[in-house]
């Protein structure tokens, strides 16, 4: 692990809090210059932009000033602001109505894939408690390539996690997933699509499994959801991954921040009905300042994302949004017609819009070197050794740019002028 895992050495020549203020200009123009330092949005765009729109679409417009127009307000002061519940209220039934989820589907707004999934865990846990309270030592079973998210809360909580085997095609394997339950196995999940490889479990599988059992059964749908809902609408086939439409399913997560194009940090949380999201709410009163209600696991939580998937959301329509998915399954094409152009590579058949390749005889980590040094930004998947990006509605040049950059690069790491040495200081 480098610069992530391990808290930062930070050290500076000087000191970096300045004694007297600056100007308005000056001010401005120094983060101008640190803006900069990051990869510009043609060549950086698969990383850092990652499930983003680009600058100069309309609806990044919109999104930057509903963000700056709600920048001092706090979403935990709803109760009080009949303006930022319109919003919640509003944003909270477009995301129904856009996902097609049946009337009586239960929402709660959090920041993050990360905390929707901690959400869905928690809710199953706190079920558990009501209804198997015999279990003293609750258990989760998932399949192998579900986001890391599940172990991270899992590690905070103690829970135990059990992450199970895939079927040789990369998909969960629910006979594996079945024999892996216990007595203490409180919830399964599977994800549609998972982050790593960009494939659907058997969600109908696992969910049937779960009222089989009688466990809780959650979706990750946080890449998939907003996309996947205009995706079908477009005439493409997926599996069926909705909750609501599925018997055994009791949540499902789905990131605004991502296919929805609202400015971060935003994501969705479901419940199949009230019942059942009763077990979220937790409601503190015993400290000095009374009743504390909280919608995730954040306290005070800023507006200005929420404002912002409002006025993506009204900006778009499902017509803006049904373009959006078109140009994305559009570039999408380029990328796989262009990387499998390239000598060696090879894109998996994958289900929405994360791809991955293999590199054939090159070394894949020298090829995201070579990549990395000219910030064409990809993440790396370990088992196999593979190359991810997901795909966004990006223009002809910026997948251009890219495949041009990777066939540079392959020839380079053939003519062993690149290698995975400067991505080896990073990890
Ligand atoms: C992005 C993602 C997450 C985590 O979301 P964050 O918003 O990064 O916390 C979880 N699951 C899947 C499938 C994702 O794609």
């Amino acid at each position: 692990m480098g610069y992530f895992g391990e808290g930062q050495d930070i050290t500076f020549d000087g000191p970096v809090f300045p004694t007297r203020g600056g100007t308005v200009e000056g001010v401005l123009s120094a983060l101008d210059e640190v803006y900069r330092m990051d990869a510009d949005p043609i060549h950086g765009h698969v990383m850092l932009y990652a499930t983003t729109l680009m600058e100069g679409h309309p609806a990044t417009d919109v999104c930057r000033r509903a963000y700056a127009k709600y920048m001092k307000k706090n979403m935990i002061a709803r109760e009080i602001a009949p303006g930022l519940q319109r919003l919640e209220q509003e944003v909270k039934r477009m995301a129904i109505e856009l996902l097609g989820l049946p009337d009586g589907t239960r929402v709660n707004i959090t920041s993050g894939g990360s905390e929707s999934l901690y959400c869905g865990i928690n809710a199953a846990y706190q079920w558990a408690k009501d209804v198997k309270p015999d279990i003293t030592e609750p258990e989760i079973v998932i399949p192998y390539s579900m986001h890391a998210a599940f172990s991270k809360w899992c590690h905070y909580t103690g829970i135990k996690i059990t992450r199970v085997k895939l079927r040789p095609d990369y998909r969960a394997d629910v006979t594996a997933m079945e024999q892996a339950i216990t007595p203490n196995t409180i919830m399964i999940a599977g994800s549609a699509p998972c982050w790593p490889y960009g494939l659907y479990d058997p969600i109908e599988e696992i969910a049937a499994l779960a009222e089989k059992r009688g466990i809780w059964m959650h979706v990750d749908a946080c890449i998939g959801g907003y996309q996947a809902a205009f995706v079908e609408k477009l005439g493409v086939k997926l599996p069926n991954w909705r909750i609501g439409r599925i018997p055994g399913v009791c949540s499902m997560s789905a990131d605004l921040h991502k296919h929805a194009y609202a400015a971060k940090p935003l994501s969705t949380v479901f419940f199949k009905n009230k019942e059942l999201q009763k077990y979220h709410w937790f409601h503190p009163a015993d400290w000095p300042s009374g009743p504390y209600a909280t919608e995730a696991l954040m306290g005070s939580f800023p507006a200005s994302s929420v404002a912002s998937a409002w006025a993506v959301m009204k900006f778009l329509g499902e017509e803006g949004y049904l373009e959006l998915a078109k140009a994305t399954l559009d570039a999408r094409k380029r990328y796989v017609d262009g990387i499998n152009s390239v000598e060696g590579m090879r894109c998996w058949d994958t289900d929405l819009c994360v791809l991955v390749f293999e590199t054939g005889p090159l070394d894949t980590l020298a090829v995201m070197a070579g990549l990395f040094e000219r910030q064409s930004f990809v993440f790396p998947i370990y088992q196999p050794m593979l190359i991810q990006l997901a795909v966004d509605p990006v223009s002809v040049e910026v997948t251009e740019t890219f495949v041009r950059t990777l066939r540079d690069v392959a020839q380079g790491v053939r003519e062993g002028k690149i290698t995975s040495e400067p991505l080896m200081k990073l990890m």
